[in-house]
């Protein structure tokens, strides 16, 4: 007997889906909200290990025909060219339109029937996709597929867990009018950290059109508004300033996000897609995961005696890509972060050896107001001398310790631009008075000044307070002593310690919610949260 299937949302993941399914001789019917099938957004990358799925579904030979090969991807970093490497022919770009419309088009051939206006509300578990008006299509497999906002999931009664974060994208599709020479045949990704952190990823999909991904961290409001702020991208990227010029009111801004289930299946209804695995789209891996993932999925059922059995399969042999994925994507976004203000990581070390650094750094320290992630040959000391101390030390996450001083230094500067030389210090040697740390030797040792060694005392927890790595050990009473040291701190009036301090906290706060284990959770909840309520307030609203 023919099998039927269900599929909430026209998108890469439905498509796929809905294809290969058809292409084994299923009947499957696809239900999107939108009256018409279509794409939202601007181009892809779609990367090797996707073409073969695309075969599976019959849309690759429209796709190619459709797709880019970029000749090679530039990295320039404040106005400065530091890579131009050849891709090899290794990446494929496209609009997102093109890929749709040759999954549409296969899934069509494959005899699949797509309606348009037809929200799905519900998923049946039994086996039935449940639509706005009421009607109940009862079927042998029901996939929600709608998306990363996926209303189907939450009537499966299935956790989910959603994590935004802290960067995001403008995204611009423009014809390539007066962008055809060979150079615009290539990537080209731009990084700047002179002033507040942006960048902009050109990317051609096509020898007609390019897109523009516009990326500042989500608390620059000027620059993750659209239509765009056109002054302040053109006066960072003058290169670019007169294609930046036509973008007009076009473009739409994400955020990036996160989304794990602990389950991609309920009976018989999966969720697949962004539905159960958004991604930032720091690699461009989120319509290929979904493809892939999507057909597995109905490889898995297609030829499946039991369905159920058929489901768990897939889920046990698919999850450690996606996770993988999912991670992999993740330690880009957090390591390339503009919110955080981190270059590319080889960055210190370009700046380091090039011809000019005396210079630069002489210009920086004759200077000690600082406005850019810095590269002064103090602030490297530090930073040596802190990975040497804290060597082999893991946080909650399992990464060196000795990061998290950067990464506090690099929160105060983002926030205050203008943080003297000794808040920077303090930042970097926080813990420096701390059981473990390199206590006043240290200090003296790397000539800190008086007025960071003042910072780092005030900020510095009782013993009593000092629950260094021994989350465990924290309950009510700890937590309250903590709190009350850090009621004393912002009874001292000292913003520069508060701010620094704030910084601090912040970091561990985004550790514990990257972390999210029940330990990490209690302390977030408990200890951390609640200071940080407390140093904003001391300080009103100027360090939020
Ligand atoms: C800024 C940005 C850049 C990206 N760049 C890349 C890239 O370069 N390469 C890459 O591979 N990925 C990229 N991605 C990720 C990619 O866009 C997504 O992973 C992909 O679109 C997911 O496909 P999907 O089918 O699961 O969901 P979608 O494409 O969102 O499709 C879901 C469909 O379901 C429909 N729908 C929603 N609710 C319902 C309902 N209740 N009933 C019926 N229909 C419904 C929607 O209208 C939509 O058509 C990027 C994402 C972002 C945010």
């Amino acid at each position: 007997m023919t099998r039927t299937a269900m599929i909430a949302g026209a998108g890469y993941a439905g498509l796929a889906a809905a294809a290969v399914l058809a292409r084994a001789g299923w009947r499957v019917c696809v239900y999107e909200a939108d009256p018409e099938p279509r794409s939202v957004g601007a181009g892809l990358y779609v990367h090797g290990f996707v073409h073969d799925a695309l075969r599976k579904t019959g849309a690759y030979d429209d796709f190619m025909r459709g797709a880019f090969k970029p000749a090679a991807h530039c990295v320039y970093i404040d106005g400065a060219r530091q890579s131009n490497a050849s891709t090899d022919g290794n990446i494929t770009t496209t609009t997102r339109a093109a890929l749709h419309v040759a999954l549409i088009e296969a899934a069509r051939r494959a005899g699949v029937s797509i309606a348009g206006g037809s929200r799905a509300v519900a998923a049946d578990p039994r086996g039935a996709l449940i639509l706005a008006d009421g009607t109940r299509l009862a079927a042998d497999l029901v996939i929600a597929a709608d998306g990363v906002r996926s209303t189907i999931t939450q009537t499966l009664d299935i956790p989910i867990t959603r994590v935004p974060h802290q960067d995001g994208i403008t995204r611009i599709l423009l014809d390539r009018d007066g962008l055809r020479d060979d150079k615009w045949n290539s990537i080209h990704d731009y990084y700047d950290y002179r002033g507040r952190p942006l960048r902009v990823l050109y990317t051609p999909c096509g020898s007609d059109a390019f897109y523009f991904c516009l990326m500042a961290p989500i608390i620059d409001v000027e620059a993750t508004s659209v239509p765009i702020a056109g002054a302040l991208w053109t006066a960072r990227f003058p290169d670019l300033a007169p294609t930046l010029r036509r973008v007009g009111s076009a473009g739409r801004h994400d955020r990036y996000a996160t989304t794990t289930l602990s389950t991609w299946s309920r009976g018989r209804a999966a969720i697949v897609g962004d539905a159960a695995h958004a991604m930032p789209s720091s690699l461009g891996q989120g319509a290929g995961v979904s493809i892939v993932n999507a057909v597995a999925l109905a490889e898995a059922v297609a030829h499946a005696d039991d369905i159920d059995a058929g489901l768990g399969d897939w889920e046990v042999a698919m999850r450690p890509m996606v996770e993988g994925w999912q991670r992999r994507v993740e330690d880009v976004a957090s390591q390339r972060s503009l919110s955080r203000a981190v270059r590319p990581s080889e960055q210190r070390l370009v700046e380091l050896s090039s011809e000019d650094s005396d210079r630069k750094h002489a210009r920086q320290e004759g200077d000690q107001r600082m406005t850019l992630v810095p590269s002064a040959s103090w602030y490297t000391e530090i930073i040596a001398a802190v990975d040497q101390q804290q060597a082999g030390i893991k946080d909650h996450l399992g990464r060196p310790w000795a990061q998290h001083f950067e990464r506090v230094a690099l929160r105060l500067i983002f926030r205050k631009p203008d943080a003297s030389r000794a808040h920077i210090e303090s930042a970097l040697l926080h813990d420096a008075m701390m059981e473990r740390g390199g206590g006043r030797e240290m200090l003296n040792s790397l000539g800190i000044s008086q007025e960071a060694c003042e910072i780092i005392e005030i900020t510095t927890p009782p013993p009593n307070a000092d629950y260094y790595r021994r989350f465990q050990e924290v309950g009510p009473a700890e937590c309250e002593i903590y709190l009350d040291y850090v009621r004393k701190l912002c009874a001292s009036g000292n913003r520069a310690a508060i701010q620094m301090k704030l910084a601090d906290i912040t970091d561990t706060i985004e550790a514990c919610r990257t972390g999210r284990t029940p330990l990490l959770i209690d302390q977030f909840v408990n200890r951390y949260e609640p200071s940080r309520k407390l140093l904003e307030q001391a300080l009103g609203s100027e360090l939020g």
